[in-house]
């Protein structure tokens, strides 16, 4: 944008206006600018200026996801209230930019679940978040889906989703560890949109499967293990429970870090 530009470059030394941000990230009326660490005595303004011209009420400054419930560490810059409404593919979002994360390189992948859901099927979404991958598939395709989230902070926003989108009659919301979810043999999909640590679930969701649903199981890979990875461990925990199963399909989502990618696998599992 030359117009942020032309404005702070009365304001800050010529050499610095290179390192301004040329990519953000826009998710409804929140920014996350990423800053590199010399524009630090100059963050606040900066952002200001980027909220007036590209016409938003908050700026966050981009950071790191952690831990368990994937929480962002994102420093407000400008602005106060870090909620909003984000709308992709006809699918309202609420949420709390600064406290729950919303990928924007995942958007395939939630348009893709959106084309692989069927009308009536039941689908369980392990880590539901704020119903990122799976209001898709209630909106458009009246898929049933049962929703699991742990977080009771995340957990408030996706029942305001459910309602938000008008698929209440379809999506049921647990607010639990999905260890403790009861059901087995229930689903004809099921949802593992987690990072890191998802082969841990992989026993569990094998539980929640009926004979031939289909898994979409995520997980972080480095990259010397792949293409092997992430389907052989997944065989592997399967065969020790006396399934079989079938890999349909592999996408890569995103780089996760240096020499790590975020990869799906669309896996066919048979209990019988
Ligand atoms: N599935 C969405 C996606 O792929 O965009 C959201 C992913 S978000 C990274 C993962 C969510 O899973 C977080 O909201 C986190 O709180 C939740 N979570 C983590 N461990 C969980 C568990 N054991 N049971 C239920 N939810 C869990």
């Amino acid at each position: 944008k030359p117009r942020i530009r032309e404005i702070l470059s009365r304001e800050l030394p010529p050499e610095l206006l290179e390192k301004l941000p040329k990519h953000w990230v826009r998710i409804g009326d929140v920014l996350l600018l990423p800053l590199r660490p010399e524009l630090e005595p100059y963050k606040r303004r900066i952002a200001e200026v980027y909220a007036q011209v590209l016409g938003v009420k908050t700026v966050l400054r981009k950071g790191h996801i952690r831990g368990e419930t994937r929480k962002p560490d994102f420093e407000l810059l400008y602005g106060n209230d870090t909620i909003t409404v984000h709308i992709e593919n006809g699918v309202k979002y609420k949420l709390d930019v600064a406290r729950i994360m919303f990928s924007p390189a995942n958007v395939k992948e939630r348009v893709r679940m959106a084309e692989v859901a069927k009308p009536g099927e039941l689908v369980v979404d392990m880590f539901a978040g704020i119903g990122h991958l799976s209001l898709p598939m209630a909106v458009h395709k009246r898929a049933r889906v049962i929703v699991i989230e742990k977080d009771p902070y995340t957990f408030r926003f996706l029942v305001e989703n459910i309602w938000l989108n008008g698929v209440q009659d379809l999506v049921t919301p647990y607010n639990m560890d999905n260890r403790n979810f009861p059901a087995e043999n229930i689903a004809d999909r099921v949802l593992m949109g987690y990072v890191v640590r998802t082969h841990e679930f992989i026993p569990k969701a094998l539980s929640i499967a009926k004979d031939e649903a289909i898994i979409h199981y995520h997980n972080t890979v480095p990259e010397r293990l792949m293409p092997e990875e992430p389907f052989r461990t997944f065989r592997k925990v399967a065969g020790e429970l006396g399934y079989e199963v079938e890999k349909l399909n592999e996408l890569v989502i995103k780089r996760y870090a240096p020499g790590v990618w975020h990869v799906v696998v669309d896996v066919k599992v048979y209990k019988s």
